[in-house]
């Protein structure tokens, strides 16, 4: 009897152990969530820090030296931006005049039945001579 007594509490101790290692993971977890909260918040801190600072070069007011290589540093990417939209509007645009053009160059055709002046018959292109009436079209 005695073995299954200890058998039971075998496996008590085990339930509870493998219950006291959820709770801990559970609580490391929470604890590493929390860490990671602090760390976006300081990182969101520091954004906003640097966007204090460009916004002060922006209105020309001093900055730290040691920021200054920073500060061109965005300026010249947000120049690098404006010449990239640039690059984006002019293939909108070529896009855009050469729909136009191919538009222009299928209108005259589409526009281009004829019709004989004797009978009234449709011509087909190029013909000089109606192919029902035979009349020469001027
Ligand atoms: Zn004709």
């Amino acid at each position: 009897m005695a073995f299954f007594q200890d058998l039971g509490k075998k496996i008590t101790d085990g339930v509870q152990d493998a219950s006291k290692k959820t709770t801990e993971l559970i609580e490391i977890n929470k604890l590493k969530s929390s860490i990671s909260s602090e760390k976006d918040a300081i990182n969101a801190a520091k954004i906003q820090m640097g966007d204090k600072v460009f916004a002060m070069f922006n209105a020309g007011e001093a900055i730290p030296d040691n920021m200054a290589e920073d500060v061109q540093s965005i300026i010249a990417r947000l120049e690098k931006i404006t010449e990239l939209e640039g690059k984006i509007e002019e293939i909108k645009a070529a896009t855009e005049a050469e729909k136009a053009s191919r538009a222009a160059a299928a209108a005259p055709a589409a526009g281009a039945a004829r019709f004989c002046m004797g009978c009234g018959a449709p011509l087909a292109e190029g013909t000089v001579f109606c192919g029902k009436c035979g009349k020469k079209q001027e």
